[in-house]
């Protein structure tokens, strides 16, 4: 297909994305975003299918997958667009940004062409499940267990999972889950790892869900007890799934924290109105921190635009980690900026706890610090691969 020129590709999101939250979907304008994803759930996941069918989804993977092989300037176009219209956080974001990505640099031909159409189409939803109550940050120390049980052919068989995951963003809703896990019990931490490909709906896989500081659950815990995958669903070699574990962590420390910048823009620019509605403008110090956010909005695009500029399919350095530290910083103080423009009115909930956008923030953001790897771990990324610092103690 020939690539349409930028200013008629804008055109075109702009008038589909105008058309399409005019009808049934107006109510999701705005919604589902940090803190607020309980919000349409069965109608963010129509939203998804009907993304998939328009052929919104994958815009830089390959024709060959499926994708519309744009260049990722018309993704950067997409992503703007799609954050001026309020279009709904998206459900389907893991799968996309994370497994799909994974696929393309990891998967064989046949788990790209079992796979990929699903996220495409919008139909199938992911989850992450890489943390456990005994592995974070240290995530080598991974101790969920799946083993290979051969069925009666060479090829057959399946896995068979048990153990616990935890943090599991979207678990509830997934239809499938992306699991690193401990496939030989006798290699030392992270070579015994297998990156492996999960059904949720299946009796051996039980999802509770944690009530977050907002009053909502993002994330659960995911119990596996005698789980089963087939056996072909393995990402890379058994033994191999660090490697293919650090290549998704790589995708989402960088390309796809995009999207999620121009949501921070509807963010400032909700915050700066409720400065102007409050009077709150008029305070010296809340002025000079709404220009310092502004400025670090700024920065943070270009550096975000930079690091999307490298070819495609390469595995960037350590770029993507120093993107992470600073939006995570950025997004928290502006949380903080949000409740004190409101006043007074930030320290009450309404009843049955009910929250405001500013207080959602706020909360929410006390997560963007630890998840996709901590502040700290960040910095002894960037000290010890980037700048080659000596490795701290262990
Ligand atoms: C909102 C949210 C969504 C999440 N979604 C998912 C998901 O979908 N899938 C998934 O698998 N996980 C998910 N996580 C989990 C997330 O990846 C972990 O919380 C994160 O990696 C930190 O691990 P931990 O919570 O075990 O903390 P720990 O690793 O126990 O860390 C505790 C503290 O110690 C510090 N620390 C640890 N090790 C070091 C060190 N070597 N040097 C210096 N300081 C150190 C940390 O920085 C942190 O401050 C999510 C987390 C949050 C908050």
């Amino acid at each position: 297909m020939p690539v349409p020129g930028e200013d008629a590709f804008r055109a075109e999101v702009r008038g589909w994305l105008a058309a399409s939250l005019a009808g049934d979907f107006a109510p999701l304008v705005g919604s589902g975003g940090p803190g607020r994803e309980h919000e349409f759930v069965p109608e963010r996941m129509a939203w998804e299918r009907l993304l998939g069918d328009s052929g919104w989804i994958g815009l830089g993977w390959p024709e060959a997958d499926g994708g519309r092989g744009l260049p990722w300037g018309h993704e950067v176009i997409f992503y703007e667009e799609y954050a001026r219209a309020g279009a709904p956080a998206r459900v389907g974001h893991i799968g996309e940004q994370l497994l799909g990505p994974t696929l393309l640099m990891f998967g064989t031909a046949e788990q790209r062409a079992r796979f990929l159409p699903g996220i495409l189409a919008g139909t199938e939803l992911w989850c992450q499940g890489y943390s456990e109550p005994g592995a974070g940050s240290d995530l080598a120390a991974v101790s969920t267990r799946a083993r290979l049980v051969k069925g009666d052919g060479e090829e057959g068989g399946e896995w068979h999972l048990d153990g616990q995951k935890v943090w599991t963003s979207l678990a509830q809703f997934a239809d499938w889950c992306f699991v690193l896990a401990r496939t030989d019990p006798a290699a030392e931490r992270h070579r015994g790892l297998s990156y492996l490909l999960v059904p949720m709906r299946q009796p051996g896989v039980e999802v509770r869900p944690i009530v977050q500081l907002t009053g909502t659950s993002e994330f659960n815990e995911v119990f596996f007890d005698d789980a089963r995958a087939a056996a072909a669903d393995i990402v890379g070699a058994p033994g191999d799934g660090w490697r293919v574990a650090m290549g998704t962590l790589a995708v989402e420390r960088g390309v796809s924290t995009l999207g999620q910048q121009l949501g921070f823009q509807r963010e400032f620019e909700a915050v700066l109105a409720t400065a102007r509605a409050t009077g709150a403008i008029d305070d010296p110090d809340i002025g000079a921190r709404i220009v310092e956010a502004w400025a670090g909005l700024e920065v943070m695009r270009y550096t975000a635009l930079a690091t999307l500029g490298r070819p495609a399919g390469a595995v960037p350095g350590t770029e993507p980690n120093v993107n992470k530290l600073i939006w995570a910083q950025w997004h928290q103080r502006l949380g903080e900026l949000a409740v004190d423009v409101s006043g007074a009115a930030a320290t009450l909930a309404g009843p049955g706890y009910e929250l405001d956008n500013a207080q959602r923030l706020f909360l929410y953001t006390r997560a963007d610090t630890i998840y996709g790897g901590s502040n700290e771990i960040q910095r002894n990324v960037i000290a010890e691969r980037g700048l080659g610092l000596p490795r701290e103690p262990r």
